[in-house]
């Protein structure tokens, strides 16, 4: 942070950057845990240190530096934890309606503005990455079966052509 400080870039409590991993001063780019995110679950800028922020942070500034066009919009807070064989992942906020299950486990889903914002599994953590790729993508809740997928995530509840796309068109 003190090498963007010292040419007087702009810092709150990581190095700013817009959508394109820039900082406030031109062809300056930064990544990863040294600067703030566009949290897109609060539409907030805060410091979300985790490896996978850093990667696509990482990915966008390099191919920005190198001359392409990317933007970085998918940053989230998420973690993820096992032990004595309890398997808990958490991911983006916790604000909205709430779909609330305990069967053998605990989850609960959060939703606003026809979106999923965020979840919390305890115990059952089996395709989870289904409700990360709703959050990170945006995906409306409209376009897919809801209900099916708040009880069992799976590739079943999105419409044919998007299981198409995901699925790489195969
Ligand atoms: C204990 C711990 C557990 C974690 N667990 C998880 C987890 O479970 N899941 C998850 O997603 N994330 C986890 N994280 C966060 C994750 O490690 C970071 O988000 C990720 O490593 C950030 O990558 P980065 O490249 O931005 O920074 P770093 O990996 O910190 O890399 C920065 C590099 O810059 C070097 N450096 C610093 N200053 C200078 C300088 N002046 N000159 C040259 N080099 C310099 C450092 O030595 C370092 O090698 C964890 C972090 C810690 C500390």
């Amino acid at each position: 942070m003190d090498l963007i400080k010292d040419i007087n870039g702009e810092i709150r409590r990581g190095i700013v950057v817009n959508e394109l991993m820039e900082t406030s001063i031109p062809n300056i780019y930064a990544a990863g845990d040294c600067c703030e995110s566009f949290d897109i679950t609060i539409n907030q800028n805060r410091v979300l240190a985790l490896l996978p922020n850093a990667y696509m942070q990482g990915e966008c500034a390099g191919i920005n530096m190198a001359g392409g066009k990317k933007i970085f919009d998918k940053a989230i807070p998420m973690n993820a934890i096992g032990f004595f064989g309890l398997h808990i992942i958490t991911a983006g906020s916790y604000d909205g309606d709430v779909y609330y299950e305990r069967n053998g486990g605990y989850k609960k889903l959060f939703t606003k503005d026809g979106l999923l914002k965020g979840y919390i599994l305890v115990g059952n953590v089996e395709k989870a990455g289904i409700y990360t790729s709703l959050i990170r993508e945006k995906i409306p809740l409209k376009n897919i079966d809801f209900e099916l997928i708040c009880k069992k995530p799976g590739l079943m509840a999105f419409s044919k052509a998007d299981r198409m796309k995901k699925l790489g068109g195969a």
